[in-house]
């Protein structure tokens, strides 16, 4: 199948954008169908109803009480226990939909706040214990 750049204009900013051969041999390598993308990068990577960004949780360490979020491009995102919503980074494991805000502040890196589950939360109240306890690391002194 030949792929070819192909100028695409974005459905919520109105910006064009590429959608390049790279990015269609993905796709087609990832099994999905090749349809053109309606969003530019930047836009699909938020949720459309909220404007949050979305992506997965890197990795969280509870010991040093930070971590990384990755989006589905590739850019990774830190975040701090504190930018976590109730109820707290415990739940954030590897591969963890969330959905978050980034907050810039001049002088330093951009980082995640608000992070939250993406969707409804996986545990009920009564499997959170066991849940957090399974690698021996939870020590939350
Ligand atoms: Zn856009």
């Amino acid at each position: 199948m030949p792929y070819r750049d192909t100028l695409v204009t974005c459905s919520v900013c109105g910006r064009s954008f590429i959608w390049t051969v790279t990015e269609q041999r993905q796709a087609a390598e990832a099994g999905q169908p090749l349809v053109k993308p309606e969003l530019c990068p930047a836009d699909r990577q938020r949720d459309p109803l909220t404007g949050r960004w979305l992506g997965r949780i890197k990795w969280y360490s509870s010991e040093k009480g930070y971590g990384f979020i990755i989006r589905s491009d590739g850019e990774e995102i830190f975040f701090h226990r504190t930018g976590v919503l109730p109820p707290g980074p415990a739940y954030l494991k590897e591969g963890t939909p969330v959905t978050f805000e980034i907050e810039a502040t001049p002088g330093s890196k951009p980082k995640a706040v608000g992070v939250t589950l993406a969707g409804p939360a996986p545990l009920s109240e009564e499997e959170e214990g066991e849940a957090g306890g399974g690698d021996g690391e939870d020590d939350l002194a």
